[in-house]
């Protein structure tokens, strides 16, 4: 018994010795903050420093719009920078012909000096406006054309389709977010001239529903599929039905140029203009009619902003423009 007690001690002062002269010999570790400063911290510390803010290698905090920060390994902070990373805080800002910017912060103020603007509701508004409508998605397309709204602070109204919905919440809801206006366009795009009233008043809510469960908010204009309707499928909706006064007959061309066209050869103050966020050459149209109506001194307006701009509370009837 003694024997196993001596044999236990020996063990137990060995692996006691073992540890220490392993703990005191190991070396130090070199660790980094995004601060700048570095520290030598004992390897038994090294995981909770690890998971507190420090770093094996040098790092650097960089920036991103809306107050986002991050720390980056100083080896990558080139291809942050290529990728919409900064070095400073940055702001979006507007130059002056609407165009969004990222600026640095610091120099926020001259900027706004120089007639940039902090948000798209500073812009002086313009005599002439028009409304850009999207009909039939939201689609595969319907981002690209908001990359393009987004950066010229433009606003359109898309009047999408119920079951379309289903399929692209995301792109929806950042059109929502972008402050697009979103229409009524049914729930399964019926001729409403053809089906009975009952079934109208549920084509109209189911869509609402479906656009108030993604964005919180329920569309206030419908635009008929085919544009049919008569006085009493208004009636039978209860809302203010939106035609259009340019149709590009994007869907049938399916030709960006001739989109374009469309669009330039006509466009006065006050039309309702139709497109369809379904084709890749109506993404590509916007890319171009936007600047240049912008160019044209026209606002790029939702159609409920365009009512209000020109005075005009929309009632339960057919509109073709607004003027
Ligand atoms: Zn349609």
């Amino acid at each position: 018994m003694k024997k196993i007690i001596a044999l236990i001690l020996s063990l137990f002062l060995l692996m006691t010795f073992v540890y220490a002269t392993s703990t005191a010999y190991a070396p130090n570790t070199l660790l980094y903050h995004a601060d700048g400063s570095t520290k030598q911290v004992d390897p038994q510390f090294l995981d909770e420093h690890l998971q507190n803010g420090w770093y094996l290698y040098p790092v650097v905090t960089i920036y991103a719009v809306g107050d986002v920060t991050s720390v980056v390994y100083t080896a990558d902070v080139h291809e942050h920078l290529q990728n919409g990373w900064f070095l400073d805080p940055v702001t979006e800002i507007y130059a002056p012909g609407g165009r969004k910017s990222v600026v640095y912060t610091q120099d926020v103020e001259t900027h706004l000096a120089n007639g940039w603007y902090l948000s798209t509701k500073d812009f002086p508004k313009k005599e002439k406006a028009v409304a850009l409508t999207y009909d039939d998605g939201p689609s595969k397309f319907t981002n690209r054309i908001l990359d393009c709204l987004e950066r010229y602070g433009a606003k359109a109204t898309f009047f999408v389709v119920g079951n379309s919905v289903y399929a692209y919440p995301d792109a929806l809801l950042r059109a929502h977010t972008l402050g697009m206006e979103i229409g009524n366009h049914t729930m399964t795009h019926p001729r409403l001239t053809s089906v009975s009233s009952s079934e109208v008043l549920s084509q109209i809510n189911k869509n609402a529903n479906v656009v108030e469960k993604v964005t919180g908010t329920r569309p206030t204009l419908v635009r008929p599929p085919y544009g049919s309707y008569t006085q009493g499928v208004i009636n039978t909706a209860g809302m203010p039905f939106i035609l259009w006064s340019i149709d590009t007959l994007d869907w049938k061309t399916r030709n960006a140029q001739k989109t374009v066209d469309a669009v330039l050869s006509k466009v006065k103050d006050g039309d309702i203009i139709l497109m369809h966020d379904l084709y890749l050459p109506t993404a590509e149209a916007t890319e171009i009619i936007v600047p240049r109506l912008i160019d044209m001194g026209f606002d790029l307006v939702s159609v409920s902003e365009l009512a209000e701009r020109k005075g005009i509370t929309l009632e339960t009837k057919a509109y073709s423009k607004i003027k």
